[in-house]
């Protein structure tokens, strides 16, 4: 009987395949693509960390700062730790290593239903017409954003936002969040620097319209999309456990769920070295990485009813813009956010009297 069906070849899956393989577990993955990591519908903005795990070679850009563009100004922020890997060659990368450790790979193969029963997980597979039936001692599902392995556990489905992107040719430095409530709803939208090309992207509700504004002078070289959950933190049931997108580990305030896939791939695999199975998964999970996800979910209902008053909270960020360089991190949004929070009482009356100073009626 095999050990692990992984479930989805995205970044989550080939990630942990490689692990277990590498522990010298038997792993199959499945994934309906013909060719992995195609389509593709990701930006590839992640921080160093990322990077030390995947490596350089997948780097494509290194925006220096982001600025962020509300109707009442602009705040740009300064970051050496910001990286766009090529997500396509990221999927392939992931997907090789993991054959490499001995895990074999069905492409053009879906899961389609699973039931446990007695310590065994008995899925079924669809390759073309014809259905299998698969007996392993786990099922991981990696199979992301609208996860039916989450689904069939019974985890409730997390919200999803549609997001459309534009790559144009265009040689951009910098990472750009536009936050305009008049036209986009939900969400933001974004330039991200692809080597000779940038990404714009919006997500949300007003994305059309959001995206054709900022897009409307550049040459558009192709056009894509994809969905971002926004849910909680679902660890699994049983013997199947949930990584990536599946489990909710992708941040509700940016969208990212990059490190979030490796992360929870690192903490299934750390749980199975430690405890001989994955019992201590979940408890793993929402001690680490799981707690910054759940603390995003907090900040995004913050910030959908802040964001109504860009006019204050400009001005207050403008006064910790240092503190918040020096905190400011891709994957803990939460750092930057909570020195905000602190330093609030002072920043509050002067971003006020910044406020007053410049008001032309
Ligand atoms: C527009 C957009 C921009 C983004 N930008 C960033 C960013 O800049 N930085 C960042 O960190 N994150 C970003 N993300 C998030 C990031 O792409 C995801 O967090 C990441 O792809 C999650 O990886 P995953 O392996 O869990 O899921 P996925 O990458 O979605 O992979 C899931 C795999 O499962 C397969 N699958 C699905 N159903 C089945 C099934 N029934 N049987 C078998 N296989 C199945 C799919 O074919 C797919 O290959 C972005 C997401 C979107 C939508």
């Amino acid at each position: 009987m095999l050990d692990f069906l992984v479930v989805g070849a995205g970044p989550s899956g080939s990630y942990v395949s490689a692990l277990l393989a590498h522990m010298g577990f038997s792993v199959m993955i499945v994934d309906p693509k013909d060719e992995i990591g195609i389509p593709n519908h990701c930006s590839g903005l992640v921080d160093r960390r990322v990077v030390d795990i995947v490596g350089e070679d997948l780097v494509i850009d290194r925006p220096s700062s982001a600025t962020v563009f509300t109707p009442s100004g602009s705040l740009t922020l300064k970051s050496e730790r910001m990286y766009v890997l090529d997500r396509i060659s990221l999927d392939r990368k992931l997907a090789e290593k993991a054959q490499s450790e001995g895990a074999t790979l069905q492409k053009r193969t879906k899961l389609i239903a699973l039931k446990q029963e007695r310590g065994v997980v008995v899925s079924q597979i669809k390759k073309g017409s014809s259905i299998e039936s698969i007996e392993s001692r786990y099922v991981i599902g990696a199979d992301g954003p609208t996860s039916l392995v989450r689904r069939l556990l019974g985890f409730p489905r997390p919200k999803v936002l549609r997001s459309i992107q534009y790559d144009v040719r265009k040689k951009s430095h910098s990472v750009a969040i536009h936050l305009d409530r008049r036209v986009l709803k939900d969400f933001f939208a974004w330039e991200i620097p692809h080597d000779e090309e940038t990404e714009i992207g919006a997500s949300g509700q007003g994305s059309l319209e959001m995206i054709s504004l900022l897009a409307q002078n550049e040459e558009i070289v192709r056009k894509r999309g994809g969905v971002i959950p926004v849910g909680d933190v679902a660890p699994g049931l049983g013997n199947c456990f949930l990584v990536g997108d599946a489990a909710g580990m992708n941040k509700a305030t940016t969208g990212g769920g990059l490190y979030g896939s490796l992360v929870s791939g690192n903490a299934l695999a750390t749980a199975i070295a430690k405890e001989g199975d994955a019992r201590e998964y979940g408890k793993l999970l929402l001690k680490g990485f799981g707690r910054e996800i759940k603390r995003s979910i907090i900040i995004r209902n913050v910030l959908d009813f802040a964001e109504k008053y860009y006019g204050l909270w400009i001005p207050m960020a403008r006064r910790n813009v240092r503190g918040i360089n020096m905190v400011g991190d891709v994957d803990y949004p939460s750092k930057a956010f909570l020195y905000l929070i602190a330093n609030a009482p002072l920043s509050f009356p002067l971003a006020l009297s910044d406020i007053v100073k410049n008001f032309s009626p």
